[in-house]
């Protein structure tokens, strides 16, 4: 009988071993799937934040408002415009939401939502103020080097319809994986700063 009994015991006793380990097994796959899923949303994160250009982040996360700032932006006077130069065709200001110290845009004070539209003295105003903007950059703030560009239209990250040239100035080192990871970039300098530097910079430009 002891045999029988002691069988039944150890089937029993193994059964509950078995669900344990089972329940185990089943705890450990949970957990596999909760560190799976976390990657996933990590990298669709991350493909956002790429296909995206970094500078237009805050603008898609809902900073952005209705208007266009390089409408409204030149009839205002202080410092808050962030307006660091004003020609006769064009202007230049800093960006409020800068992809890196000293990121600078310049654009026509006519509302032109196509390159094709510009005006030939549109055209020379925006870059002789370009070639100047990199004079002082260089001067004040030794930068390595620059990525110049527009984007136009929505599809190319535009926040704005109204053509704005990008000048943003490069250091070796300056892209890490903070800015693509995450939507934190340690920005070294103020902007009030960075406008107070530039101001000057034109100022002994001349
Ligand atoms: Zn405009």
């Amino acid at each position: 009988m002891c045999a029988a009994d002691c069988a039944l015991k150890k089937g029993v006793s193994d059964l509950q071993k078995n669900a344990e380990q089972g329940k185990l097994h089943y705890a450990e796959e949970r957990g596999a799937a909760e560190i799976v899923k976390k990657i996933i949303y990590k990298l669709l994160l991350m493909a956002e934040r790429i296909l995206w250009a970094p500078w237009r982040g805050e603008f898609v996360s809902g900073a952005r408002k209705e208007g266009c700032i390089f409408c409204e932006k030149p009839s205002e006077e202080g410092s808050e415009a962030l307006i660091f130069e004003r020609r006769e065709k064009v202007f230049g200001m800093l960006n409020k939401f800068p992809y890196n110290s000293g990121h600078m845009m310049i654009a026509p004070y006519r509302h032109v939502t196509s390159l094709e539209d510009l005006q030939k003295e549109e055209v020379e105003d925006l870059f002789r103020l370009l070639k100047d903007s990199i004079a002082v950059l260089k001067m004040e703030m030794h930068p390595e080097g620059f990525n110049i560009g527009f984007n136009i239209g929505k599809a190319a990250g535009a926040g704005f319809e109204h053509i704005h040239m990008h000048v943003v100035p490069r250091w070796t080192g300056d892209t890490n994986f903070m800015p693509v990871l995450s939507s934190t970039k340690v920005m070294p300098e103020h902007l009030s700063r960075t406008l107070e530097r530039i101001k000057a910079g034109f100022r002994r430009l001349g």
